[in-house]
């Protein structure tokens, strides 16, 4: 008897060992799996991006853990190419590197071999040409541009790029607008971003070319919640101190900014356009950051267009998904004779 308790408790031990010393993923699955759960019962960007199970919050969450590589990788890699693509830009992260460290090439070849493979071919032909219009949209008379889609004419548009900017895709992004006979769009930029010096200068480029700079906060972070824990201060530092780095590296900011999630609540809503800053919504949710499918954000916006006629578009220059569907949409602004409007303070 007491020698099968003995041998018991060895192989307990030695299970243990076995288990501690091969790393299952189990956390890390966990969170993938709520993540990506969570994604898929997001409708709006505003739900994804406030989730705190979104990817970023999770890997913050598997970094403070101190997750091994290994332990991530493990997991990472049980999922498909789709969901890997679709958290590509979160996985290539400076932050992450160290999470990523044993499967880096692996699944950034896996990645590359799906956009590849979902890469369209738009026929090269010559457009007709969309029109850019440049318009006045005062800060101190529309102060809090929610509903901008009201004071838009039939088939006016006005395209909006978040979280960015990143050299890497937000200048194809740049490029297939100036393809479109210089077309021009609205950048809402994260503080943060633009703090890396090559992305802060191709901040630059973009206001040099002729787009709306414009904020999205420092941090990326619930502005509700952080306005909730520490009042106007967060307030500052997220908001206002954004808004003067993004205008420093760019070189010029439109007193214009968007909350991520798109969210606030009256209080703070009240503060930021108290100081002079007017807060921009959208009707249009092109949901690119849900699948890594460029034909289904083509499709969505198509539908989306046919439906509302007119108002502000949400897209992520982050995203290459986004990268890859844009040029089919703007050949469908220009078919079906849409006008783009630029806003400007003056
Ligand atoms: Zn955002």
């Amino acid at each position: 008897m007491k020698k099968q308790i003995s041998q018991s408790l060895v192989l307990f031990v030695l299970m243990c060992v076995v288990s501690a010393c091969a790393p299952s993923g189990q956390d890390s699955q966990v969170a993938l799996d709520e993540s990506f759960g969570n994604l898929k019962a997001s409708e709006s960007a505003a739900d994804w991006e406030l989730s705190p199970s979104n990817f970023s919050t999770k890997l913050e969450e598997l970094r403070a853990s101190n997750t091994s590589s290994k332990e991530f990788c493990t997991a990472l890699m049980k999922r498909s190419d789709e969901e890997l693509a679709l958290i590509s830009d979160e996985l290539n992260d400076s932050e992450n590197q160290d999470l990523v460290a044993d499967c880096s090439v692996e699944y950034k070849a896996r990645v590359a071999a799906y956009f590849k493979a979902m890469k369209t071919n738009p026929k090269k032909r010559a457009g007709k040409g969309i029109k850019t219009e440049v318009r006045v949209f005062d800060p101190h008379a529309i102060r809090f541009i929610k509903g901008t889609e009201s004071i838009l004419k039939d088939k006016e548009v006005i395209l909006t790029f978040d979280d960015g900017p990143t050299v890497e895709t937000s200048s194809q992004i740049v490029n297939t607008l100036r393809r479109f006979n210089n077309a021009k769009a609205m950048f809402f930029m994260v503080g943060e971003r633009v703090q890396n010096s090559a992305n802060g200068k191709f901040a630059a480029q973009i206001y040099r070319e002729g787009h709306t700079v414009a904020s999205h906060s420092m941090h990326h972070l619930g502005t509700k919640t952080l306005f909730k824990n520490e009042g106007k201060a967060a307030l500052d530092r997220e908001i206002f101190k954004a808004h003067d780095l993004i205008g420093e590296k760019a070189g010029h900011i439109s007193p214009y900014m968007r909350f991520p999630g798109g969210t606030s609540n009256e209080a703070i809503d009240a503060y930021v356009y108290g100081e002079g800053l007017s807060i921009w919504h959208w009707n249009m949710d092109s949901l690119d950051f849900k699948t890594p499918n460029p034909a289904e954000i083509v499709a969505r916006v198509k539908r989306l267009l046919e439906k509302n006629r007119k108002g502000v578009i949400l897209f992520h220059d982050i995203k290459h998904q986004t990268v890859l569907a844009l040029p089919e949409i703007m050949h469908y602004l220009e078919d079906n004779n849409y006008k783009l409007i630029l806003p400007v303070e003056k």
